[in-house]
C-alpha cells in the first residue's frame, strides 16, 4: 500500500481505501462485509468511508460492529460519517440538513453505529441552500473542539462554497474544510480537475475522490446490457443516472467498452486501470473503493502496482479513449 496526506493535513490515508455505499448493510451480507473489510486491512487499507444516509444508517451499524469483531487497533485506522440527507428512511424536517441541530444529532448517531468515540473525517454530504454556510461551519468547528471529529469536509460542494466556507472559517479562526469527497473516474473529470484546481494550493484541500470505476461502468461489463448480478441489475433508477451521467458526458457506455477494449490489448484489468488512472493524479488523496466481494477488491489493489509500472503513453490512450 502507498500512502498520502491529506491535503496539507498530517493524516496519512492510504492511497486506496474502502467505502460502503450500496453494499454495506444492504446489498451483501455481514459476513461479507467482515470479509471485504479484514481483506482490506490485510492489504494496508487505513481508511473506512461511510454516511448516515447509506442504508438508512445501516450500512454504518454493520461496518461498526465488522471492525469491533476485527479488534482493529483505534489508532490505526480512521472512519468518516456524512451528514445531510438523514438516517431515517423518510426523515423529519429536523432529521436532515446542515443545521447546527442536525450536524450535531447526526454525528452522534454515527458514533453509537460506528461504535467509536470521534470520527476521523466528518463530511456535508452536500450544500444545504436553507442554511447559513456560516452555520455549518460554526457546527464542524464546535465538534472539533469536543474531540468527537477531527477533519471536516465537504462533498460535491461548488467551488465557491468551499471558498465561502474557508473565508468564514479565517474571519472566526474556527476549524476550516480540509478536504472534498467529489466523484472522479475517467468519464467524469471536470469538477476535480478544472473547477477544484485552485482550491488544492490556496486552502490545502485534499480529495477522497469516489466512483473510480463510475459505478462499475468502466470495468465493461455493462457492455452487452445489465447483468442481474451487479449494482445497476439491483436498482433500476440508479442504472438510468449512471449509463446517462451528466448532460454532455456522450455515450457512457459506448465510452467504457472503448476502455475494456484497450485494458484488454495492454493485457491489464480494466477496473485497476481505471483506478491507477486516478492515483496518477496528485491532487488525489485517496481513492475510495467500493466492492461487492473480496475478488473485486483484490484485483482493483492491483491498481497500485499499474499506477506505478505503466508508462505515461498507455494513460493518454486512456484518456484518448474515454475522450466524450
Ligand atoms: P466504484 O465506481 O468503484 O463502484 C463499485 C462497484 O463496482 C462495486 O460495488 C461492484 O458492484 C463493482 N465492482 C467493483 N470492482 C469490480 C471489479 N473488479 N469487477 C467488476 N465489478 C466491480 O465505487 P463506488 O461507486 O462504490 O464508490 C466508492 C465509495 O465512494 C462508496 O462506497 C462511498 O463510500 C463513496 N461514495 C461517495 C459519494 C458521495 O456523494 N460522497 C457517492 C458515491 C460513493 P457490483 O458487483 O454490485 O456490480
Amino acid at each position: 500500500m502507498d500512502y498520502r496526506r491529506l491535503g496539507a493535513s498530517g493524516l496519512a490515508l492510504s492511497a486506496l481505501s474502502l467505502g460502503a455505499w450500496t453494499t454495506f448493510g444492504s446489498g451483501i451480507g455481514r459476513g461479507a462485509a467482515r470479509d471485504l473489510v479484514a481483506a482490506a486491512w490485510d492489504h494496508g487499507i487505513n481508511f473506512f468511508d461511510n454516511a448516515e444516509g447509506y442504508a438508512n444508517g445501516e450500512a454504518e451499524r454493520v461496518m461498526g460492529d465488522v471492525i469491533a469483531d476485527l479488534r482493529l487497533p483505534r489508532d490505526g485506522f480512521a472512519v468518516s460519517s456524512k451528514v445531510m440527507f438523514g438516517s431515517a428512511a423518510d426523515p423529519l424536517p429536523m432529521q436532515r440538513g446542515l443545521s447546527r441541530k442536525h450536524v450535531h444529532d447526526a454525528c452522534h448517531g454515527a458514533l453509537r453505529r460506528l461504535r467509536v468515540d470521534y470520527l476521523d473525517l466528518y463530511f456535508c454530504h452536500r450544500p444545504d441552500p436553507d442554511v447559513p454556510v456560516a452555520e455549518t461551519v460554526a457546527a464542524m468547528d464546535a465538534l472539533i473542539r469536543q474531540g468527537k471529529v477531527l477533519y471536516w469536509g465537504t462533498s460535491e460542494w461548488p467551488a465557491a462554497l468551499v471558498r465561502e466556507a474557508h473565508a468564514v472559517a479565517r474571519a472566526h479562526h474556527w476549524h476550516a474544510p480540509s478536504m472534498e469527497q467529489p466523484q472522479y473516474n475517467l468519464l467524469h473529470r471536470r469538477r476535480v480537475e478544472l473547477e477544484y484546481a485552485p482550491l488544492y494550493a490556496e486552502f490545502g484541500m485534499g480529495t477522497t475522490v469516489w466512483s473510480p470505476l463510475a459505478s462499475g461502468l468502466l470495468t465493461g461489463k455493462y457492455g452487452a446490457g445489465i447483468p442481474a448480478d451487479s449494482r445497476l441489475g439491483r436498482d433500476a433508477d440508479l442504472a438510468r443516472m449512471v449509463i446517462e451521467g451528466e448532460e454532455g458526458e456522450g455515450d457512457r457506455v459506448a465510452r467504457a467498452q472503448r476502455f475494456a477494449a484497450l485494458a484488454a490489448e495492454l493485457g491489464v484489468a480494466p477496473a485497476a486501470l481505471a483506478i491507477a488512472w486516478c492515483l496518477r493524479n496528485p491532487h488525489v488523496s485517496t481513492v475510495l473503493l467500493g466492492a461487492s466481494r473480496v475478488a473485486q477488491l483484490l484485483e482493483n489493489l492491483g491498481a497500485l502496482a499499474l499506477a506505478r509500472e505503466l508508462d505515461d503513453a498507455a494513460f493518454a490512450r486512456a484518456e484518448a479513449v474515454t475522450a466524450r
